[in-house]
């Protein structure tokens, strides 16, 4: 009876300090799963909060990137940036597209041809379209179609709002 009751308490407590590691101190999990097999570069990985990411986005930023809402085409000045430089996720600062790859697409979105390096963002289908994602964190940025310009034929239609610009000097 009495070995019951020890067992019992011990029971007990392993339960409730699983719940308080859980509840407090267990990480995050990820937002998004990932398709397998998707890299990163130098396999960099951003994960945070739902909570965390609310905290440190403007509300434009949030619900574009984290609920993969869409801009008002035009309403972005980066469509029409056309410094040299690098287009960062706004989210992480993971480096997403070069200036070299950007076009005038007309269709009010920053556009490019090419990612800068191949596994920066990663695609998932969406409907009858492909989304763009950023590798490190998972950012929503956009859609890619296959009526862009040579060499790729292919259009990264972004959101301006998803990117942060850095020319060079900056
Ligand atoms: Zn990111």
């Amino acid at each position: 009876m009495r070995q019951n009751r020890f067992f019992f308490l011990a029971a007990l407590l392993l339960a409730s300090s699983l719940w308080i590691y859980g509840t407090y101190f267990a990480a995050p999990r990820p937002s998004h799963k990932r398709p397998s097999g998707t890299t990163s570069p130098g396999n960099r990985r951003v994960e945070k909060t739902d909570a965390d990411w609310k905290a440190i986005l403007t509300r434009s930023e949030y619900n574009i990137t984290r609920k993969s809402g869409t801009e008002w085409p035009n309403s972005s000045d980066l469509t029409h940036e056309t410094r040299k430089g690098v287009y960062q996720c706004v989210c992480c600062r993971n480096p997403l597209f070069s200036s070299d790859t950007k076009f005038d697409s007309h269709t009010g979105w920053p556009s490019f041809y090419a990612p800068i390096v191949a596994n920066a963002v990663y695609t998932e289908p969406d409907g009858n379209r492909t989304e763009v994602r950023c590798s490190v964190c998972d950012a929503h940025l956009g859609h890619v179609f296959e009526d862009g310009p040579d060499p790729t034929g292919l259009r990264y239609c972004m959101n301006g709002v998803a990117l942060s610009f850095r020319s060079p000097g900056s």
